[in-house]
């Protein structure tokens, strides 16, 4: 029997009520835990528990997988997080890679001018100081003597790490534009307010790509990367009715920008960025070739000449998505006469893609369903649980988003056959045990390329 209740069916956002029951179950079910929670945690700092370790990792994959993968244009790169702080001097985060900051004189909070209305969020005194330019960066000693010139800084983005190495990497991959360098780590703002989850913190996680063009082919592969970042969140399943791609005005653009689009999710609070794409011209090479006196150009030996790329900057924070995931996933329905609540996941997203599920905790089931998760293991990310009633592990796989449950019961061991239960439909197959690896693949693979 299935009951269906298909995601169309459900609002696009359900206000912030919505919100507090991802935080809740990021919590209870070891997506996401506060850091440091036996300390008293620290202010919008989180760990990401053994679900979220899973999930982002299988983020991080899908992305790789479209960026960096399936194309033959792309390299990866892992940079230092720590480097030459004349890089971020170059680069112009020095100087330009500040927030405007006031006090409240009331109650002494901080924060962001252009993020509050005149007044303070905190006692609404409109007692403020002036706003102050603070800059975001991380400042570090590198080396035991705590001194000037021994200052640097956590990297605020990934992205430099790719410039610095445009050389580098051109000459030894024997690439000439257009051809991208990618790259995904962790990024550390010390941000004035962070705050709504995971959507702002101050260490991230970015997935970035930096594609060079020929100057005159800019404007062409902007329109193109704007394209392929929103269907890449419609593939990994965030509804299309929550994702919109939003040209920023002139007024907005960076100084570097020749063109800016964001990639928006609709969250609790409303419109909001996922992603940045960005025009950036030759901003970066030149200011690098111009502080480094390393000449950042391509030569193009049919024309003859020396040219410096234009960029293409494509940059998504990679805990963000999984937040945006998970609250465009989350769906509650009734099945059997019970309410459920099912995170309808994309089966490359979810955590675990198969739970093996003895029927009992009965010593005769344990061989058997031990040696279908140890073949099973080889291929996919699965989970094992044997306690509880079967009924209360499939609504835990289920909250938890894993798309096929396989149950090994006692007929199993008669007729060397198993059932494989969807999440979505929770319709049912009895499957030999020999054709499961097939059937999983068959089932898993059938949607990754809708
Ligand atoms: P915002 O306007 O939200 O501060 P931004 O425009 O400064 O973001 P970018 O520099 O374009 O962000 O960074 C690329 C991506 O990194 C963003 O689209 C976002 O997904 C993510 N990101 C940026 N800052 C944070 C943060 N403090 N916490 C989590 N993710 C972040």
């Amino acid at each position: 029997m299935s009951e269906e209740s298909p995601k169309q069916d459900r609002a696009p956002t359900e206000g912030m009520g919505l919100f507090d029951t991802i935080v809740n179950l990021a919590k209870r079910r070891g997506f996401i835990f506060p850091s440091a929670e036996i300390y008293g945690g620290i202010r919008s700092t989180y760990d990401y528990g053994p679900l979220g370790a899973l999930m982002l990792r299988n983020v991080r994959d899908a992305w790789w997988r479209a960026v960096v993968r399936e194309r033959d244009d792309v390299v990866p790169i892992e940079a230092a997080i720590i480097t030459n702080p004349k890089v971020w001097e170059a680069s112009g985060h020095l100087e330009t890679f500040v927030d405007p900051l006031v006090d409240c004189r009331s109650c002494h909070e901080r924060w962001r001018a252009d993020q509050i209305d005149g007044a303070c969020p905190n006692c609404g005194s409109a007692d403020l100081t002036e706003a102050r330019p603070f800059n975001l960066m991380f400042k570090t000693f590198v080396g035991p003597v705590e001194d000037e010139s021994a200052v640097a800084y956590l990297r605020p983005e990934t992205a430099q790490g790719m410039f610095v190495n445009f050389l580098n990497v051109m000459t030894t991959m024997r690439r000439k534009p257009p051809f991208g360098i990618a790259q995904l780590g962790r990024g550390f703002r010390n941000e004035i307010t962070p705050g709504n989850f995971v959507f702002r913190t101050r260490e991230f996680e970015m997935m970035e790509m930096e594609y060079f063009v020929p100057p005159a082919e800019a404007a062409s592969w902007f329109e193109y990367w704007c394209t392929e970042r929103l269907d890449w969140y419609e593939r990994y399943g965030v509804p299309k009715v929550m994702l919109r791609l939003r040209q920023h005005e002139e007024s907005e653009l960076s100084h570097y920008s020749a063109g800016t689009a964001d990639v928006e999710f609709l969250y609790p609070w409303g419109w909001g960025e996922l992603e940045g794409i960005a025009n950036r011209t030759d901003f970066d090479l030149r200011s690098h070739s111009e502080h480094s006196g390393t000449k950042l150009e391509y030569f193009d030996q049919t024309s003859g000449e020396h040219y410096m790329p234009y960029v293409i900057e494509p940059a998504a924070g990679l805990t963000r998505t999984m937040m945006a995931m998970l609250l465009a996933a989350y769906d509650t329905d009734v099945v059997a006469g019970e309410d459920r609540t099912v995170l309808r996941l994309h089966p490359r997203i979810a955590p675990y893609s198969v739970a093996v599920l003895p029927l009992s905790k009965k010593e005769t089931l344990t061989p058997l369903a031990k040696k279908i998760l140890r073949t099973l293991q080889r291929r996919f990310v699965c989970d094992y649980d044997e306690t509880q009633a079967i009924g209360r592990r499939y609504r835990r796989q289920d909250e938890i988003g894993t798309p096929l449950c396989v149950t090994v019961d006692f007929d199993s061991l008669e007729d060397g056959a198993v059932t494989v239960r969807d999440r979505d439909s929770t319709e049912q197959v009895r499957v030999p045990i020999g054709q499961l690896p097939g059937t999983i693949a068959e089932r898993l693979e059938a949607e990754l390329d809708r």
